[in-house]
C-alpha cells in the first residue's frame, strides 16, 4: 500500500501553467484516503470552468495509478468557492446573484470600441462550452442588445416578482433596452444608478456558471454602483489599438481596484483586417505587442480582427472566428482561476526606512529607495505615453518623500499613495523587478 507522501509526490510533476507551480503545492489535492490498493481524493480546481480540468484529471490518474500497489484511483472533481467582493450593495442584490458561480464585467473607457460586441461574443463562446451563461446590458443611455440581437421590445415575463431574461441562442439575456425601449434616456446620475441596480436585482437569473455584464463606458459613479452591487469576480477591459490610451486603461484599472475587483486582462478589438483581394492581414493602427504586459502586468486576452457583420448576432456566430472566441473564453477562465488563488504567487513588499524591499517568490530581492521609486513612476503624467519622454523633473521630488499606503492591484501590480499627492502610477511586478535589477547593475 502506498503512503500518503508517495501518492502526493507522484503528482508533483503536474504543473498548473497559470500558477507556475505543481498542483500539490497549489493545494488542489484534498481529502486523500488510502485503503489498501484504493486511492481516493478530491481535486479542487480554482474554478469549475478550468480549461485544464481533463488534463489534470488524466495526469493524476496516470501518476497515482502508476505507483506500485495501487489498483484503483478514484478522483472527485470540485472547485474553490467564488471569492466574491462583499460590497455595500443592497443585500437583496447579492441574494439575487447567489445562484451565479462567476460574475464578470466587460468594460471600456471610451464608447464605440466594441465592448458590447465583445461581451456578447464572449458569452456565446462560453455557452458553446456547455456553460449556463447570462448576459446583461446595463447601458441606459444607449442599450446595444436590442440592435445586436435584433430583438426589439420583446414580450417580457415575470416569475417570483422578477423579470425572466430573454432566451437568445441559449443565453439568458437582459437589457435595459428590452424594458425601457431604445431611445437614449434623459436621466441624471442617481436615477441611472437606480435603474441599473434594479435590473440587476430584479432579473430572475436562476443558476448560472457565468454572468457577463456589459458595463456603460467610462469610470464614473454608475459604473461603481454596478461593480459594488454585482459583487464582481473580475473585469475585462476592451480597447482598440487607436484608442489604447494608457491613461484610459490606467483609469479603468484603478477604478476596479478601488473596489477590490481584479482586472483579468484586455481585449484589443479591431486590430487587423484581412484583405479580401490578396488575403494579407493588415494592422492599420500598428501593433501594441507586449505594451500592456510591460506597463501594467496585464495580459492581452484576445486580439480581435475587424470582421464585417460581427455585431449582427441575430445569427449565433455572426461570422466570428469561433476558435479565436473560444480562446478568449479560455483565457478568461484561466484569469479567473489565477485571481481566485489571490496573492499566493505575489512578491512580498517590506517597508524600510525611506525605501521598500521587494522579495519575489523565486528568492530574488531588491531594495528601492523611495525617491528613486517615485522618480521611476511610469504613469502618463510622469512619462509621455507616446514619445516616452520624461515629464517629471527628479529634482522636484522632495528628499524625504514617503508613501502613506501601498495598494495591491490584483496580483500583477502595486500603486503607491505618495506624500506629494501623486497616486496614479501603476508599478507592475515586472517593472519593479527591472528597476531592482538595474539598481543592482544586473541589466
Ligand atoms: P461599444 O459597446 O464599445 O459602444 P459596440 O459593440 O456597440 O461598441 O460596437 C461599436 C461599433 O463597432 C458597432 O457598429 C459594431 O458593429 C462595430 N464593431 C465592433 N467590433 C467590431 C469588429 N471586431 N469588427 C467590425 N466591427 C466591429
Amino acid at each position: 500500500m502506498p503512503s500518503e507522501q508517495e501518492v502526493l509526490d507522484s503528482m508533483r510533476q503536474i504543473i498548473d501553467p497559470d500558477l507556475g507551480r505543481d498542483i500539490v503545492s497549489c493545494g488542489f489535492i484534498k481529502d486523500l484516503k488510502i485503503d489498501g490498493g484504493d486511492v481516493g481524493f478530491t481535486l479542487e480546481l480554482t474554478t469549475p470552468a478550468c480549461p485544464m480540468k481533463s488534463h489534470f484529471l488524466e495526469s493524476c490518474k496516470k501518476a497515482v495509478g502508476g505507483l506500485p500497489g495501487v489498483d484503483n484511483v478514484n478522483i472527485k472533481m470540485s472547485a474553490q468557492p467564488p471569492r466574491r467582493y462583499q460590497g455595500q450593495g443592497a443585500p437583496q442584490v447579492t441574494e439575487n446573484l447567489k445562484g451565479i458561480e462567476t460574475v464578470i464585467a466587460v468594460s471600456s473607457c471610451k464608447g464605440g470600441v466594441g465592448k458590447s460586441t465583445v461581451a456578447a461574443h464572449l458569452a456565446m463562446a462560453m455557452g458553446r462550452e456547455g456553460l449556463a451563461v447570462g448576459l446583461l446590458d446595463t447601458d441606459i443611455y444607449g442599450p446595444s442588445f436590442p440592435t445586436l440581437f435584433n430583438i426589439h421590445r420583446p414580450q417580457m415575463f415575470g416569475h417570483n416578482k422578477k423579470i425572466v431574461p430573454v432566451e437568445v441562442h441559449g443565453l439568458r439575456v437582459m437589457s435595459l433596452g428590452f424594458v425601457l425601449g431604445e431611445a437614449p434616456a434623459v436621466m441624471r446620475g442617481p436615477m441611472v444608478s437606480n435603474y441599473t441596480a434594479q435590473i440587476l436585482a430584479q432579473t430572475d437569473w436562476g443558476s448560472l456558471d457565468y454572468l457577463v455584464i456589459d458595463m456603460p463606458p467610462g469610470t464614473g459613479d454608475v459604473q461603481l454602483t454596478i461593480v459594488q452591487q454585482a459583487a464582481l469576480d473580475g473585469a475585462v477591459i476592451v480597447s482598440t489599438p487607436q484608442a489604447l490610451s494608457l491613461v484610459d486603461v490606467a483609469k479603468g484599472i484603478l477604478m476596479f481596484e478601488k473596489v477590490n475587483v481584479p482586472v483579468l486582462g484586455v481585449v484589443e478589438n479591431m486590430c487587423s483586417f484581412t484583405c479580401d483581394g490578396c488575403g494579407k492581414v493588415h494592422y492599420p493602427f500598428g501593433r501594441n505587442e507586449g505594451m500592456l504586459q510591460d506597463r501594467f502586468g496585464l495580459q492581452t486576452l484576445a486580439e480581435l480582427p475587424i470582421v464585417s457583420g460581427l455585431s449582427d448576432l441575430s445569427s449565433p456566430d455572426a461570422g466570428a472566428d469561433l476558435e479565436v472566441m473560444a480562446r478568449l473564453a479560455e483565457n478568461v477562465h484561466r484569469a479567473v482561476g489565477v485571481s481566485r488563488t489571490g496573492k499566493q504567487q505575489m512578491p512580498d513588499v517590506v517597508e524600510l526606512e525611506a525605501a521598500v524591499k521587494v522579495v519575489w517568490p523565486d528568492g530574488f530581492e531588491g531594495v528601492l529607495p523611495n525617491k528613486e521609486l517615485r522618480a521611476a513612476c511610469p504613469c502618463a503624467v510622469c512619462v509621455d505615453e507616446y514619445s516616452g519622454e520624461e515629464l517629471l523633473d527628479p529634482a522636484s521630488i522632495p528628499d524625504d518623500i514617503r508613501f502613506s499606503k501601498i495598494n495591491y492591484l490584483g496580483n500583477y501590480a502595486v500603486s503607491f499613495e505618495w506624500s506629494d499627492g501623486h497616486t496614479t502610477g501603476i508599478y507592475s511586478w515586472d517593472y519593479l523587478r527591472d528597476l531592482a535589477q538595474k539598481a543592482q547593475g544586473k541589466v
